[in-house]
């Protein structure tokens, strides 16, 4: 039988190409999206054509009910869980003098409470040898201004990584998360101006933005044979942006 992973996210962006890679990697793929029915169907389909097998399900990875039954309607299709990545993820941006608490709350909602509800089904259902994949950002280590909000949901997810892996001790799982730089994305290119994008993309010593597959393949490494004595470490996965 198949592995199985659980791609939250994976209608669109870094998401959709990891659910590909691990669909070509022979797991079969749940494509987790919050709304994006026909980017979800999308992905499944490519993922179809190239003879892999995968399956989109919707849920927010904020609502813990939600949550619970991504869990359990994976089991239900595919009889077990082998590989959750928890790449779902937003970044609103707002200065902190300005209090919006709307956009803190939202983000710290799906970003971290999020990779928590992840985690607690994980706990559950992941198979003994599983691996866990969480994902925070580079642009921790700039403290941009306006970044506030989004810094602090994923120092928060940076924080439950190794919690988590000792949780899980005498199980072995792995439990990761991977950071990566400015990736071209609908997240990393909405709102930013064409210079903005270029300035950004020429901060990594190897000049150019990653591209989705870049971080795919670093997840592919930790999902796959190879990464089994990766355990409770942050991968920075972003060319140099230091
Ligand atoms: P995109 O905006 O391109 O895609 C986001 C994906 O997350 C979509 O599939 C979206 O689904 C899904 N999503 C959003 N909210 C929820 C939710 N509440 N529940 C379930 N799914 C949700 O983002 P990226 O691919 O760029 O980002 C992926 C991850 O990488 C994020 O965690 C992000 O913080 C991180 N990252 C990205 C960087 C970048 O430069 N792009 C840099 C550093 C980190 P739908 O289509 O239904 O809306």
């Amino acid at each position: 039988m198949a592995k199985v992973a659980i791609v939250t996210g994976a209608s669109r962006g870094i998401g959709r190409s990891i659910a590909k890679r691990l669909a070509a990697d022979g797991f079969a793929v749940i494509v987790n999206y919050a709304g994006n029915s026909a980017a979800a169907q999308e992905a499944v389909d490519e993922i179809r054509k190239a003879d892999g097998e995968a399956l989109a399900i919707q849920a927010d990875v904020a609502n813990p009910e939600q949550v619970k039954q991504l869990f359990e309607k994976t089991v239900e299709a595919y009889g077990r869980v082998d590989v959750v990545v928890n790449n779902a993820g937003i970044m609103p941006l707002s200065p902190i003098a300005q209090g919006d608490l709307e956009a803190f709350d939202k983000v710290i909602n799906t970003n971290l409470r999020g990779t928590f509800l992840i985690f607690a089904q994980a706990a559950k259902h992941i198979a003994e040898g599983g691996r866990i994949i969480a994902f925070s950002s580079s642009v921790l280590a700039k403290s941009f201004p306006t970044y506030g909000p989004y810094i602090a949901s994923k120092a928060g997810v940076e924080g439950l990584v190794p919690v988590f892996a000792n949780e899980l001790r005498g199980r072995n799982i792995t439990v990761n998360a991977v950071a990566p730089g400015p990736t071209g994305t609908d997240l990393f290119l909405t709102g930013k101006s064409p210079e903005q994008i270029a300035q950004l993309s020429k901060l990594a010593p190897l000049e150019r933005l990653g591209q989705p597959e870049d971080i795919a393949n670093v997840v592919a490494f930790l999902a796959g044979p190879d990464g089994g004595w990766v355990n409770a470490q942050t991968i920075r996965t972003n060319g140099g942006f230091a």
